[in-house]
């Protein structure tokens, strides 16, 4: 009887995060064999939901933009029963909170809009100037010269309060930098997003997005096996080797590398990607600090914090019958040393005009590694082969984002199957 040897697969993703679904996804539809493998103990790398006491905390505060471009393809989002923030923010200015909101989507925030005194008309038509590149040319903005972002503002002449007091510090927690130096190009594309769409919350929690996509992944026959890290990975003459800490290696034809931008040099001999960090604290809060769902920042800059919301407002679901989950979202620095407890409460309570000293600490996340860097100028598209039979995605070889991760891991697969 002749020997078999280890069954060849076509393909081996390494990485169960949005890019690898999304790729491993693609290609077992297209009815290639598929095997990703996961390190972690569920689907999801960075967008991952855990059940404390009756609350949803996600690792982390996210958000879902629906108007990325990249979603409709991967996912049904009627799935998902995206629960949605109102477009606006509140605004804690020196002796008051004021509030701001959408004009068209929330026409009963105008008196206070404009009553916030931040709306000044000047800040207004440098800001629509500003922005008008991203709206009418997106590939425009993809393909044109970049800069910093506080630079792009400043030749915009966008230089007043509603740059300093909400813009500013709403933006630095999204693209997880207060410092300007993230590419202008990148936060133009990100601030279309808003004015296009109602960010929201999976009423599951954001890791019903990356669950989602890899049912459809295991429908159309991936095989996705949780808890196999990969610890080297290299090539023969006709297929590559994966070796898998505590299980057999595995050969495969070609391998998508699809994980974080921490990891690519463990597995590549890519340099590391610089990359920036996020502090998420979550808190039971007695009594509900806001009759609203409205996202708020400390125009002051007066604190560690960069935005705290009611995530209970938003999204019922997130708290159990009578509780309210607050989260509170800091820089993380790359030393790792975040903010202290009393620092966050503190800002807490002037934000919220509440007592916070009593709220209940549910968790607070440490995400090292929340976003790769994207200074200018801004590459998209990065090439998907690094090797022979070796491919790579995910957001830091794209934008840093879930629509970024999503479209790189469409675009190794679609790769795959070209050739
Ligand atoms: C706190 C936070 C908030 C965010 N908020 C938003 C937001 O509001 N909007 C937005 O668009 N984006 C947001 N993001 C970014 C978004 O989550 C990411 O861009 C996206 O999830 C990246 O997906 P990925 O597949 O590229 O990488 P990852 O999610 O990092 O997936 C990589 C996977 O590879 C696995 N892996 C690593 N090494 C190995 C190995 N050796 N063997 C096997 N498996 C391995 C990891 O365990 C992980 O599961 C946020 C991120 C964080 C952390």
């Amino acid at each position: 009887m002749p020997r078999t040897g280890p069954a060849t697969h076509d393909v081996v993703v390494i990485g169960a995060g949005l890019a690898g679904l999304r790729a491993a996804h693609i290609l077992a539809r297209a009815g290639r064999d598929v095997v990703v493998l996961e390190a972690a103990d569920d689907v999801g790398g960075r967008e991952r939901t855990d059940i404390v006491d009756g609350f949803l905390l996600d690792r982390g505060f996210h958000v879902l933009n629906p108007a990325y471009p990249a979603l409709p393809h991967a996912a049904d989002l009627a799935a998902l029963d995206l629960q949605a923030f109102p477009v606006g923010v509140r605004v804690r200015r020196e002796r008051r909170s004021v509030r701001l909101g959408h004009p068209l989507r929330h026409p009963g925030l105008i008196p206070a809009t404009v009553a916030s005194g931040l709306v000044r008309p000047a800040d207004l038509w440098a800001l629509a100037r500003w922005t008008m590149p991203a709206m009418l040319d997106p590939k425009g903005v993809i393909s044109g010269s970049d800069r910093s972002l506080a630079e792009g503002w400043a030749r915009a002449g966008l230089t007043g309060a509603l740059r300093t007091e909400v813009l500013e510090p709403f933006l630095a927690g999204v693209i997880a930098d207060d410092t300007g130096a993230t590419s202008e190009a990148f936060v133009r594309l990100l601030v279309r997003m808003f004015a296009l769409g109602r960010p929201g919350l999976p009423a599951d929690g954001i890791a019903a997005l990356p669950r989602h996509l890899a049912s459809r992944a295991e429908a159309a026959g991936a095989d996705i096996r949780l808890s196999h890290r990969v610890t080297a990975l290299s090539r023969g003459t006709g297929a590559c080797e994966v070796a898998v800490a505590g299980a057999d290696t595995v050969h495969a034809s070609r391998v998508i590398i699809a994980v974080g931008p921490e990891a690519v040099a463990t597995l590549t001999d890519l340099p590391a990607r610089k990359t920036k960090g996020l502090q998420t604290w979550w808190f039971d809060a007695a009594q509900e600090p806001a009759f609203d769902a409205l996202l708020a920042v400390d125009g002051r800059r007066r604190g560690p914090i960069v935005n705290t919301a009611v995530l209970s407002r938003t999204a019922r679901t997130y708290a159990p019958r009578g509780h309210h989950l607050v989260q509170a979202t800091c820089l993380l620095p790359t030393d790792g040393r975040g903010a202290s407890e009393d620092e966050v409460r503190r800002q807490l309570a002037e934000l919220w005009g509440k007592d916070a000293a009593q709220w209940r600490l549910l968790r607070r996340d440490d995400v090292r590694h929340a976003l790769p860097a994207q200074p200018a100028p801004l590459h998209v598209r990065s090439a998907p082969w690094i090797a022979e039979r070796i491919l790579i995605a995910g957001d830091h070889r794209d934008t840093a984002s879930i629509q970024g991760a999503l479209v790189s891991g469409a675009r190794v697969a679609r790769t795959l199957l070209s050739i």
